[in-house]
């Protein structure tokens, strides 16, 4: 589903990644982990088009995002093949970022609407089974102000899903969160990897990383020192920095 091949990217000369390379397989749910400033929020924004890389390449389902260059910077895709193949993966951000002057219902059915060009009555529909399952149906009607961050958490993941995506991003979804509300938007997750959906998840929840996780990836200072299946990640990290940020976290 992603196939992305020694990114690089700096930020005012600080190189930040130093060659990242990921294979997301379809179905896969895949958990990067690793110190605060190694680098894993950039990785995901660029594989997303919310950065610009410097260096690699990103294939989405086959096709070319951003192709390496003999010389110099990446070559992108057209904006049009751009907007289409970023569109086939949806975001999840730390701070939710919802939009607070919109109801529930009108942050999920805003982009079917405007970007998808669906009829109102079916983006409605739609983003009714989204809230549902997501278990807020309840409070479509409500403003995010007046939701706990875990409600504003997941009706993000169902704005997100109102997309159809293929690839769901996410970047510490439960980072903001308190250990009660982490459970409901753990729980959200969980539900979504069991039905298949291909993820791509920052986290620091160790326990998902185990449990639900087919693959983890450890950044390390904007390269990936490690990547292994969960179970023999956490049995046996085969690096000596994967053991200290292990220790650390467990
Ligand atoms: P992580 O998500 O692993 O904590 P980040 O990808 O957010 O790491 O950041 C990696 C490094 O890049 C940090 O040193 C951070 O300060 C820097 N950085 C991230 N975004 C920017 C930016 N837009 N401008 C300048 N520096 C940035
Ligand atoms: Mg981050």
């Amino acid at each position: 589903m992603i196939e992305a091949t020694g990114i690089t990217k700096a930020f005012n000369g600080v190189q930040v990644l130093r060659g990242v390379s990921l294979t997301l397989r379809k179905g896969e749910v895949v958990a990067v982990i690793g110190p605060s400033g190694s680098g894993k929020s950039t990785f995901l924004r660029c594989l997303n088009h919310l950065e610009i890389i410097d260096g690699g390449s990103i294939v989405v389902e086959g096709e070319a995002l951003a192709t390496a260059q003999a010389e110099g910077p990446s070559r992108y895709a057209s904006d049009a093949d751009v907007r289409r193949i970023c569109r086939k993966m949806g975001m999840v951000f730390q701070s939710f970022n919802l939009f607070p002057h919109m109801t529930v219902l009108e942050n999920v059915i805003e982009a079917p609407i405007t970007v998808k060009r669906l009829p109102r009555a079916t983006a409605i529909a739609k983003a009714d089974a989204l809230l549902d399952k997501v278990g807020l149906l309840a409070k479509r009607d409500n403003y995010p102000g007046r939701l706990s961050g875990g409600q504003k958490q997941r009706v993000a993941i169902a704005r997100a899903l109102a997309m159809e995506p293929d690839i769901m991003l996410f970047d510490e979804p439960t980072s903001a969160l308190d250990p009660e509300l982490t459970v409901e938007v753990l729980r959200t997750m969980r539900q979504l990897a069991e039905e298949h959906m291909t993820m791509l998840v920052v986290t620091h929840e160790m326990g998902f990383a185990r449990e639900v996780a087919h693959r983890v990836i450890f950044m390390d200072d904007g390269r990936v020192v490690e990547s292994a299946d969960s179970a023999r990640f956490f049995s046996a990290p085969q690096h000596e920095r994967t053991r200290t940020f292990l220790g650390q976290m467990l």
